[in-house]
């Protein structure tokens, strides 16, 4: 039997201010988020908590090259993945940096910056531009939720499943410049299989927000883990960054390459370059 769960959390997580306040639709979402914050799953964040922590400790490793994340142009090998693996099960991943657009205020602040960089507002076709800048980020910066199917994996697969070239858009939480590309998803299937289109949207999910490309590939990594319990489970990333091609170094053309590798991807040596030799586009 499938199983099924909102993939996050993502509107007016009730951080602005007093209820009285705010506008009557708000309200209304925090109501809803209040509904999915029960008491229960209060404890299960509280202990994924500490598990996200060991994981930050292990990342910390991998600053020196041998962490979770290689962060290296294509062509180069990608440094080895070290990082435990845990068969435990970790509670769906619902948190989310996006806490609710307020499209008034964004309208207004773009409006602000466009007077602070001196342009002329006065000109027809800038007119609506705040609004409509405002209404982008908020369509960029909004993960859809999505549905987590699972089969059980009767006839016993144990080949890499692999979906490669999954195109994706997301924004630099540096510069709120895009940066985009392709997601190379895999895993090793356990008791589960995962519907193939899963391996997109959750590449897709975890892009609409502002990122890095390190903790994106690390997020769709251990959201497999978390939710599948594969044997193993393996994401490239490969990135044009704007920030990197419009401004500072304009270093046009160049690509960064990202990877987390978990389980037998990560231990198993003909698994890894089974992988690899799948997903790594040639120099
Ligand atoms: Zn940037």
């Amino acid at each position: 039997m499938g199983k099924s769960h909102p993939g996050s959390v993502d509107q007016g997580a009730g951080h602005a201010g007093p209820p009285t306040r705010r506008p009557p639709e708000r309200r209304e979402l925090d109501r809803e988020v209040h509904l999915v914050q029960s008491s229960e799953l209060e404890v299960k964040r509280s202990k994924r908590t500490e598990k996200a922590r060991d994981w930050r400790a292990t990342r910390a490793i991998g600053a020196d090259g041998e962490g979770v994340v290689g962060t290296v142009k294509i062509g180069r090998p990608v440094a080895p993945l070290p990082q435990r693996f845990s068969h435990e099960r970790l509670p769906t991943p619902i948190e989310c940096s996006h806490r609710g657009v307020d499209l008034v205020r964004a309208t207004q602040a773009v409006a602000d910056l466009l007077d602070a960089l001196g342009v002329d507002r006065e000109n027809e076709s800038l007119a609506g531009t705040p609004e409509r800048v405002a209404r982008s980020y908020a369509e960029m910066l909004t993960p859809e939720r999505f549905e987590a199917t699972t089969f059980p994996n009767d006839e016993g697969y144990d080949e890499l499943v692999v979906v490669r070239d999954i195109a994706f858009s997301s924004l630099c939480e540096h510069h709120l410049l895009p940066f985009a590309g392709v997601a190379h998803v895999a895993y090793l299937p356990g008791k589960r299989l995962l519907g193939l289109s899963k391996l997109a949207r959750v590449v897709t999910h975890y892009s609409r927000r502002l990122q890095v490309q390190e903790r994106l590939t690390t997020q769709v990594a251990d959201w497999l883990v978390t939710e599948l319990e594969p044997k193993g489970v393996g994401v490239v990333i490969e990135a044009d960054h704007m920030c990197m091609s419009l401004r500072g170094v304009k270093a046009t053309g160049a690509r960064t390459l990202t990877s987390a590798l978990h389980g037998l991807l990560r231990d198993d040596a003909r698994s890894r370059q089974e992988f690899f030799a799948l997903t790594t586009t040639a120099p």
